[in-house]
Formats: C-alpha cells, structure tokens, sequence
C-alpha cells in the first residue's frame, strides 16, 4: 500500500474518459484500492476517483467519519464503486461548496441533484446499489465526474463563487 500523487487541475489525464473494469478480486486490483483508500486517509479527502492518481479506470471510493476538510457534514458510508451508474430520483438541487484533492487550496460552490440511486459492484465483483442524499450523494456525483474528466469548476453554479479556501473564510462566505 501506497499513498499516490493525486494529480492536479491541468493534467490532461483528469479530462479522459476512464475505461470500464473487466477483472475483479485479483491482486492488481486490490492493490490499486488500498492505494486509493492510503491517499484518501493521507489528503484528508471524502473521496477519491482512480483517474486521480492518473490511472483512467471507472473506480470510486469515498467514506466520511469527519473529516477537518468538512467538519460539518454528515458520515457517508466508507465505499468501493466500481463500474457505477446513477439515476436522480429527487431533482430538486442542493448546493455546497465542492473541494477536490486535484484543485487543491480552492472551493467551489456546485448544485447537485438532491437524491440519487447509485449502483456498481465493489471490488471482489460483488453488486453494490443504494439511494444517497446530502452529501453522500453529492460526494458520489462528485467522483463520478472525475469518472467522465469533468471536475467540480466546471459545474459553479456561479461563476463568481469560486476561490481559495482562506481567502473565503476570511470574508465569511465559507
Ligand atoms: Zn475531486
């Protein structure tokens, strides 16, 4: 297990469309997962897509406890997606201010569906479906994104809610 670098906004590897996952519970795979899951812990991040440390298959992760990055949303289920696909089943939209480990030092606020059903298969192949609202369902949109080359700056509700983190705390707007 190894923590990865996460690449940054720029990167033309984060704009690809990644590939589906073919072979499940084999080694390689479990590999790439506990990378992903050593990444995650070490950024402090809710989630974390493969194509983020530059390997361009459709695997997600994510999991909140409590997190400093977030400290007040609520704890989202610790997950491994594979292959997923989404419906919305409540469009009515939430926003919140977005980070990513591939825009570092910077926050975003993005509207989302407010409840989905998502399904994939984990890593040993085994299905995985489930209805999310709140943050759950805005970390899965989120990550899946990245899934597709699409990163949070490029869904800002508004273009002028967008900027460094401690300059938007230091005016109060996060
Ligand atoms: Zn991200």
């Amino acid at each position: 297990m190894a923590v990865r670098t996460v690449l940054r906004i720029g990167d033309p590897r984060l704009r690809q469309v990644s590939e589906p996952v073919t072979s499940f519970d084999t080694p390689e795979l479990h590999a790439l997962i506990g990378d992903m899951f050593d990444t995650m812990a070490a950024e402090d991040g809710a989630g974390l897509a493969a194509p983020q440390i530059g390997v361009l298959k459709r695997i997600m992760i994510f999991g909140v406890e409590s997190t400093p990055r977030y400290p007040d949303v609520e704890a989202v289920p610790t997950t491994v997606l594979i292959n997923p696909e989404y419906t919305v089943v409540h469009d009515a939209v939430q926003g919140f201010w977005e980070g990513c480990l591939s825009v570092p030092g910077m926050r975003g606020y993005v509207e989302r569906p407010a409840g989905i059903r998502y399904r994939g298969l984990d890593q040993f192949g085994n299905p995985v479906e489930r209805e999310a609202s709140g943050f759950h369902a805005i970390v899965f949109q989120h990550e899946y994104d990245h899934l597709d080359g699409i990163l949070y700056p490029d869904r800002l509700a508004d273009r002028t809610q967008f900027g460094y983190v401690d300059e938007l705390a230091a005016a109060g707007i996060i």
